[in-house]
């Protein structure tokens, strides 16, 4: 069987962690009842987290980071899957104590996969990657939860990163007024179909437990000062989906909109979603985002590139979703 590359992260003596592209054979994979020669991964907050040793991510060492894929099936004993079928794989814990998407080769578990969508090639598919698909998860959550969600405006945070900025597009294209906060340029996020963009150094944080009404939703990607903010500016009945900690896992607030104004915190996972709640949020994407901004906010990447973005991720740099070439290396 024929070696392939991987991005590897190591531990070593003194608890460092190494990284390294490194031959392995296929021998060298973990359990799995399905082989997938990697077309492309793509590279999430979370990554950025594993690669820099931020927060505990990895669970064991040596560990291919990298928590989605898509590419073809070599081999497979699963009754779902047969060889030359293209697949997806988020989240399951791939990347983290399985090995991940920074390689040319996965063996892992066939319930973890799912179809390629037909609408989307292999790249096309990581340009959504975790972080769109994980938007959809949220755009659904709110969606189901409010009736009439194009009457009121819906805010998204960390609007020009990978969550935010799927998720900017796919109200947009639901016919949702949404307003963007950003630390970017705002002609990108109007460019996705924000109605409104609020520079992130004119947001006022407030300490209030409850702050004048001005959404009926929002999704938050970035937790800390700026949740708490939005939690006391929600309206009545409204409701946030959290689902990320770019600026902080904190959160300090009161019971006072939750109890005087109906609001709901919803958190939203995209790890360990149901197969169901997968291929809805898949299909969703599938009718519902613009293929065209799939091409304005990707950058191309290789397996060599990993470390260099881990540090930019973190410092919240990156603009729009970056895909990694697992065959450039
Ligand atoms: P990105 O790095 O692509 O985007 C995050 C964005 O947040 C940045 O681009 C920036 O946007 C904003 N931001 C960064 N730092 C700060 C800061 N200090 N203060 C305010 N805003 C900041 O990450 P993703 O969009 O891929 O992920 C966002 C979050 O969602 C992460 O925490 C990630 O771990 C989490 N996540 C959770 C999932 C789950 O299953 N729960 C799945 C996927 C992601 P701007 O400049 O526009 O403000």
């Amino acid at each position: 069987m024929k070696n392939f590359k991987a991005f590897v992260l190591e531990k070593c003596v003194e608890n460092k962690v190494t990284h390294s592209i490194t031959d392995l054979n296929p021998s060298d994979l973990m359990e799995g009842d399905v082989d997938v020669k990697i077309e492309f991964s793509s590279f999430n907050f979370k990554d950025g987290l594993a690669v820099t040793n931020t927060l505990p991510i990895i669970k064991k060492y040596p560990m291919i980071p990298g928590v989605d894929f898509s590419g073809t099936v070599i081999k497979s004993s699963h009754s779902n899957f047969k060889k030359n079928d293209n697949v997806i794989l988020n989240g399951w814990g791939v990347g983290e104590s399985h090995f991940g998407g920074f390689s040319q080769m996965a063996r892992l578990s066939g319930e973890w996969l799912i179809k390629l969508p037909e609408k989307f090639n292999f790249e096309q598919s990581m340009i959504i990657g975790s972080a769109g698909y994980t938007a959809a998860l949220c755009v659904l959550r709110i969606k189901d939860y409010i009736k009439d969600i194009k009457s009121d405006k819906v805010l998204v945070t960390g609007a020009s990163g990978g969550v935010g900025s799927i998720a900017v597009n796919l109200l947009a294209k639901m016919g949702v007024k949404v307003t963007a906060l950003s630390g970017k340029d705002k002609d990108f996020l109007y460019n996705l179909g924000a109605e409104e963009v609020i520079n992130r150094d004119s947001f006022e944080i407030s300490e209030k437990p409850l702050a004048k009404q001005k959404w009926i939703a929002a999704i938050d990607t970035v937790g800390g000062d700026v949740l708490s903010t939005i939690i006391s500016e929600i309206k009545y009945d409204g409701i946030i989906a959290s689902t990320g900690l770019a600026k902080s896992h904190e959160l300090n607030t009161t019971v006072f909109p939750f109890i005087l104004r109906n609001i709901t915190l919803a958190g939203v996972d995209c790890v360990y979603a149901s197969y169901e709640k997968r291929l809805k949020a898949w299909n969703f994407l599938e009718s519902k985002l613009d293929l065209k901004i799939l091409e304005r906010i990707k950058s191309n990447k290789g397996l060599s590139d990993i470390n260099g973005l881990s540090k930019e991720i973190l410092a919240g740099k990156i603009k729009g979703r970056t895909v990694i070439n697992v065959n450039n290396y």
